[in-house]
């Protein structure tokens, strides 16, 4: 017996989004990418050209791959 209020009507687990703190992008916290996970040449990449930025904050993993890739 179904009722209106039904799992079905809601998403079970809601998008969380995060912004981005190097281009200020809304990102889902799915395609941030950490620290921990980054590799520490990437990260220094990202610092040289974002002084105030500290790998604690992460990014999303478009600026990841951006910076990759420079
Ligand atoms: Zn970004």
């Amino acid at each position: 017996m179904l009722s209106p209020t039904d799992h079905a009507l809601k998403p079970a687990q809601p998008v969380v989004h995060v912004k981005c703190p190097l281009c200020g992008q809304r990102v889902p916290k799915e395609s941030y990418f950490v620290h921990a996970t980054a590799e520490r040449w990437v990260l220094e990449k990202i610092q040289a050209a974002h002084p105030e930025w500290v790998e604690q904050d992460g990014g999303c993993r478009p600026c990841y791959e951006y910076y990759k890739q420079l």
